[in-house]
């Protein structure tokens, strides 16, 4: 936005010019005219562009663009920007920054694909549902070359290398310091070292992925050349295979969060990358809603997989499952999954993955299928069940290598410890439907965890890090459906904390140009959404871990109050506890929280930054213990096959290491484990650790219509996007500021003709605050910068209009 307005100005005719002829003149009034443009809501809630013809005392008479006239209340009129604004690069630039003329720039550009805009620091991407002609080599080069401008994500990449680069040059160098620790890290990440491209808010579809691969093809090409750079590309279609779903929103939904660390060598190459992931929604891999699927990589191998590896892990077509079988939805539109495999399995190559190992996973997906082919038939009066000894049982257990019996087992009793004795129980339908999921769901997610593990070591960074990387962060936005369940909480609670750093880092961005430029500017107190993250996260605090865990029953709710994850932490915790004492127990709580209501039944609502979500309990209890019971656990560590033994493995690590304060135990005689909420919770504040030391970089995605179809562009559907995902709270803040800067030189150069007296000095300083002074721009209005003016909103429009009548 350095450019400012000249980029939209079209040139200036010279005074001598414009004196050449009469009708020039009628040209430049009609259009003066024609500038008193205001806008109008129309019934539908849609902004109309309308003329004002006359205004008399409260009531203005205004035409709109289909020839209708109206009499309107002049008050409900919101100002419209000078057509000279017409599709700024920059909303910063907008001399009147409300909503209609914000919805209305976006639309200008995105009419022309133009998808991109700056709003201020911010990148607004809109969706354009279709290809768009602003990607490819030509285009890299011409954002390396500086030769082209205009927002993209390329650019704002560009600026992330840059400064890292920079910051190379100018910090590190002299520091004579390639290797960076915990001492210095903060003073370099503080110089732009260290660089995050942060990609959140935008709902699903909105074309986040999508946006972050961009990004990341614009790094490989710069920062290209090991070879490497084509490995870390190679892991998104991987992961997405993994991680992404068909559902009713987005063809190619992410149902996990990631985070990709891009390391660069002392000579701007791409070294290596780390991958972390988070969350991943594992209660879709045995139930799916109908109209969506299970991830891309069932239907994939079912449509892809060689007749010998068909034959090897005895795969069936997907309609044979009955975990794909129950949302009724096999394919998309438009994608051949038997194509995707054979490009998975190339980028599975290519990330070093061998094929034994490839065969090895494709045998965990099978034994997942066939898990939920297993069906249990009743043996005693007492409605204890056993697993059918058929083709799924037996099939399932040949892929992870046990003996039927073990499984058959593990599937239809539990072990539990009283006292001294071991008892074993038989389980009743349910029970048995659910262990068998839990397993279900508990292979599946250590596949996922194991080869995100297995691509970081394939893109490892070398021992000699220099401490410079650029990450991107690709996480769910904030969702809020008809039903919202514990997924929708975990996901709303992490968008509560992003949007906590979005706010407090644009907040201190905006005062430091206005100190960088010695403008006296008093601090604007911010609204942040506090009060929703303590609604969340308030505990006793550690000095009460002790008490937390041994005084449970004895615990008065008169004490400190908790927060919502503790309260679910601790219901948890309780063998009796259920959805409904848990959603009580809130109500008990947290009543007093101006963030939360308690409503009818095992219901309760948040009030988020995005707006109310209620959410139902059902489920909450069971999702947050995530059990898989010590049976389970021993049968996998006692498989023949390696993955399970892994498996295994890592389940126990993690379950016999409690961190102290964090402690869950998990129903009754079984394994102690940390709850999800709580992991989730951890994971989040490493996360917002890490990125509070790097120099963020956001891009806000906003899906046009909900089709999704091209060319379509809903101005509710977008508003509703921008004000909850915080870009209209830049807007405002920068209305509490000066949002409109331009440098001196530019100032004295547009409107310097207008000067009715010669003023002495020429400098642009002086011919500027001669002007300000001429038009009796009230001081409050403006500030002088050393560089720059800065002005409140709406200024430069009235400086417009006065050239455009004088002109
Ligand atoms: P999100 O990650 O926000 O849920 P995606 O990135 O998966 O959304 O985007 C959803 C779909 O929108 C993509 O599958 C693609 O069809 C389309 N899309 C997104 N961004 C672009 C773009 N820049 N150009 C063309 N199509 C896009
Ligand atoms: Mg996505």
């Amino acid at each position: 936005g350095d450019e400012d307005l000249d980029t939209v100005v079209m040139p200036l005719p010279s005074i001598s010019a414009s004196l050449e002829g009469t009708q020039f003149w009628m040209h430049i009034y009609l259009e003066a005219v024609e500038k008193l443009q205001s806008w109008f809501q129309l019934p539908n809630g849609n902004w109309e562009l309308g003329k004002i013809l006359s205004t008399s005392g409260t009531e203005s008479t205004i035409s709109l663009p289909d020839g209708k006239v109206l009499k309107v209340k002049t008050e409900s009129l919101v100002p419209a920007n000078p057509d000279i604004l017409d599709g700024v690069d920059d909303l910063m630039q907008l001399s009147y920054l409300n909503e209609p003329s914000v919805l209305y720039n976006l639309q200008y550009r995105y009419n022309r694909d133009m998808i991109y805009t700056k709003a201020g620091p911010v990148l607004v991407a809109i969706n354009p549902f279709k290809e768009v002609p602003l990607y490819g080599n030509n285009y890299i080069e011409a954002y390396k070359n500086k030769s082209m401008e205009s927002p993209h994500v390329y650019a704002i990449t560009d600026t992330a290398i840059r400064e890292m680069i920079r910051a190379v040059l100018e910090i590190a160098h002299p520091l004579k310091k390639w290797v960076i620790d915990s001492a210095n890290l903060a003073s370099l990440s503080a110089h732009g070292l260290i660089a995050s491209l942060v990609f959140f808010g935008g709902e699903s579809g909105a074309g986040k992925t999508e946006t972050a691969k961009i990004a990341m093809q614009y790094l490989a090409a710069l920062g290209g050349g090991s070879g490497i750079e084509y490995e870390i590309l190679k892991t998104n279609p991987i992961l997405e295979a993994f991680g992404n779903a068909k559902t009713l929103r987005n063809d190619n939904s992410s149902r996990f969060g990631k985070l990709i660390e891009i390391h660069f060598s002392e000579t701007g190459k791409i070294s290596g990358a780390k991958i972390q992931t988070f969350l991943l929604e594992k209660s879709r891999v045995v139930q799916c809603m109908e109209g969506e699927r299970s991830y891309h990589i069932f239907y994939q191998l079912c449509a892809g997989a060689s007749p010998k590896l068909r034959e090897k892990i005895n795969l069936k077509i997907a309609s044979e499952y009955k975990y794909l079988r129950q949302s009724n939805c096999y394919t998309i539109t438009g994608v051949d999954d038997a194509e995707r495999f054979h490009a998975v399995m190339e980028a599975l190559d290519i990330v070093h993955v061998s094929k034994e190992n490839q065969e090895s996973v494709f045998a965990m997906l099978a034994a997942v299928l066939w898990l939920g082919n297993v069906s249990f038939s009743v043996v005693d009066n007492e409605n204890h069940v056993e697993p059918m000894a058929d083709e799924g049982l037996t099939t399932v257990a040949k892929l992870i290598g046990c003996n039927v019996g073990e499984l058959k087992l593990a599937l239809s009793t539990r072990k539990m410890r009283v006292g001294n004795d071991t008892i074993v129980q038989k389980l009743t339908l349910s029970q048995a439907i659910d262990t068998r999921d839990a397993l279900a769901k508990s292979i599946y997610s250590c596949l996922f965890d194991w080869l995100v593990e297995q691509v970081n070591k394939s893109l490892a960074v070398g021992k000699r890090r220099t401490g410079r990387s650029i990450s991107i962060l690709d996480i769910y936005g904030f969702e809020s459906f008809e039903r919202n369940s514990f997924e929708q909480f975990c996901i709303n609670y992490a968008n509560e904390r992003l949007q906590q750093h979005f706010n407090r880092h644009l907040f201190k961005l905006e005062q430091e140009e206005y100190i960088q430029d010695g403008i006296d500017w008093a601090k604007v107190d911010f609204e942040d959404n506090q009060d929703c993250l303590n609604l969340f996260e308030k505990d006793r605090g550690s000095i009460n871990v002790e008490c937390k865990f041994h005084t449970l029953s004895s615990y008065k709710s008169a004490e400190k109050p908790l927060g919502l994850l503790s309260l679910l932490d601790e219901e948890s915790t309780f063998p009796n506890g259920t959805d409904l004492t848990f959603a009580n127990k809130l109500k008990q709580h947290l009543n007093s929280n101006s963030c939360f209501r308690g409503e009818r039944g095992k219901a309760f609502s948040v009030s988020h930054y995005a707006g109310e979500v209620t959410y139902d309990t059902t489920g909450f209890l069971e999702k947050n213990r995530d059990l898989l019971h010590l049976d389970s656990i021993q049968l996998l560590s006692s498989c023949s096959c390696h993955l399970p033994q892994i498996f295994a493995s890592n389940m126990l690590t993690q379950t016999e290491k409690p961190i102290v304060g964090h402690l869950y135990k998990a129903g009754g005689a079984d394994s102690q484990k940390l709850s999800v909420a709580t992991k989730f919770k951890g994971q989040l504040f490493q996360l917002m650790q890490r990125l509070e030391n790097t120099t963020p970089h956001f891009i806000r995605c906003i899906k046009p219509n909900n089709s999704p179809s091209p060319g379509s562009y809903e101005q509710g559907l977008v508003l509703q996007q921008l004000r909850c995902c915080g870009v209209l709270e830049v807007v405002r803040i920068s209305r509490c500021g000066f949002p409109t800067r331009m440098s001196h030189q530019k100032f004295a150069r547009r409107y310097g003709f207008l000067l009715l007296e010669n003023i002495a000095s020429q400098d642009p300083l002086s011919v500027s605050v001669a002007i300000l002074h001429q038009f009796d721009i009230m001081p409050e209005m403006y500030q002088v910068g050393y560089t720059k003016l800065f002005f409140r909103t709406g200024q430069i429009g009235v400086l417009e209009d006065t050239r455009n009548r004088t002109l």
